[in-house]
């Protein structure tokens, strides 16, 4: 096989990180970027792994506990799903890394053979657990378990990650609430990118990409303070953090806007926990290729389904009359097989398969707008599909979203398992 010269730049710097004697397992990883749109900053790529590459832009379900929840990874796969993430928070605490290592890491150990993402922890330490102390070492917090203490240090957040086995991991960063100082803010970003540097150092596998985290809220000066100084130090991917934590979805957008024009053209960009389908189209314009949120599992599971109207409730009693399928524009397995009285009658029973059926609808939708989204980008009509898409998808009421997130946060109090 002959090698691009982009992959055999990236082989040879992996090569270098090597140890001598040292086995390289897997040698072509790396990013591409195959086509830029001409009127947007959207752009379609190649996202090279150990486990098979990914079409970017990508959506990446959620597997928080080491599974996409009710489905199995067969299922993915029909699916069409390329590239999944998992929470190395939630996996360290829960069956444990020497369990995991056990098993023959995270791939073999869930019977996922695509490429796989793992976040780093700090999103979950900082919003989820209960946080005890951060100081430069590291971050102190309570297992939302059973309550025992923990250290994450930037080293221990790469070990933990190349313990799982991803193809992507993270950097271990400190994520401020939207709604704190710039003081705090500020000096959270800092700590971020010192904590950076310590994970760089600290990666031993030559076959896992280390993706570093932007952050500095909602100030833009520190977002482009942050941009430029991790660009600098050369990681293999960027990611967008600290965003959609419950601030205006307009001011998400700017900041997404912004701090992506300051990022490496040739790096894959990640934007962590977004999201709706609307929130993606928006992002992708900005020149976001990489995306994941828990939010189309989640609503799955309460009975609200995607379409390219806007997201409605399968639970209401109109779907009871209703022969047909709930879609029938959908070509997914629930879609082709069941009726849409069925599903509601499923879901009014709470009878189990509701809740795999819906995701598994939710999921292909998800998919067939990552490959219109792909297809526009490569025949050059982003522009056209995000206006057709926009005007007819009807996003979800900015002030029952919140409330909806809200409750949820209320009701997950200690025992969060999910992000997003
Ligand atoms: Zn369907």
């Amino acid at each position: 096989m002959s090698l691009r010269k982009e992959e055999v730049s990236f082989c040879e710097r992996t090569r270098n990180r090597t140890e001598p004697g040292e086995e390289i397992i897997h040698k072509i990883t790396g990013f591409r970027l195959t086509e830029s749109c001409p009127d947007t900053c959207a752009r379609a790529g190649e996202l090279h792994t150990a486990h098979g590459l990914v079409s970017t832009p990508v959506f990446m379900p959620v597997g928080t506990q080491a599974t996409v929840k009710t489905v199995t990874p067969q299922e993915l796969r029909d699916i069409g799903i390329q590239m999944i993430l998992a929470n190395a928070y939630h996996l360290y605490l829960r069956p444990g890394i020497e369990q995991i290592q056990r098993m023959g890491e995270l791939h073999n150990f869930m019977g996922w053979d695509g490429a796989m993402l793992t976040d780093s922890g700090g999103y979950q330490i900082f919003s989820l657990a209960r946080l005890r102390e951060v100081n430069d070492e590291g971050a102190t917090f309570l297992s939302h378990i059973d309550g025992s203490q923990h250290l994450i240090t930037p080293e221990s957040a790469i070990t933990i990650q190349e313990s799982i086995g991803a193809d992507v991991i993270m950097v271990l960063d400190e994520c401020p609430s939207f709604e704190d100082s710039f003081k705090k803010v500020e000096q959270a970003m800092h700590r971020t990118h010192r904590w950076a540097d310590r994970c760089q150092q600290a990666q031993k596998r030559s076959d896992q990409e280390l993706f570093a985290i932007i952050q500095g809220g909602t100030f833009p000066e520190l977002r482009q303070q942050s941009a430029t100084y991790l660009a600098s130090m050369g990681f293999t991917g960027y990611a967008i953090g600290g965003v959609s934590l419950g601030e205006p979805k307009e001011l998400t957008r700017t900041i997404v806007g912004e701090t992506a024009t300051l990022l490496p053209e040739n790096k894959p960009r990640y934007l962590m926990g977004v999201g709706s389908p609307e929130d993606i189209v928006y992002a992708v314009d900005k020149g976001i290729d990489m995306f994941d949120s828990v939010l189309p599992t989640r609503v799955a599971r309460n009975g609200a389904l995607f379409t390219w109207q806007g997201r409605f409730n399968i639970r209401k009693s109109c779907y009871s009359k209703i022969e047909g399928p709930f879609d029938p524009t959908c070509n997914c397995y629930t879609c082709r097989n069941f009726s849409a009285a069925y599903l509601n009658h499923l879901f009014r029973c709470e009878e189990l398969l509701a809740y795999r059926l819906a995701t598994i609808h939710n999921l292909t939708f998800m998919n067939t707008l990552m490959n219109k989204i792909r297809d526009s980008i490569v025949n050059a009509t982003f522009s056209s599909f995000k206006k057709d898409f926009l005007a007819n998808y009807k996003g979800t009421d900015e002030k029952l979203r919140m409330s909806q997130k809200e409750k949820w946060l209320a009701s997950q109090q200690f025992s969060k398992v999910d992000r997003g």
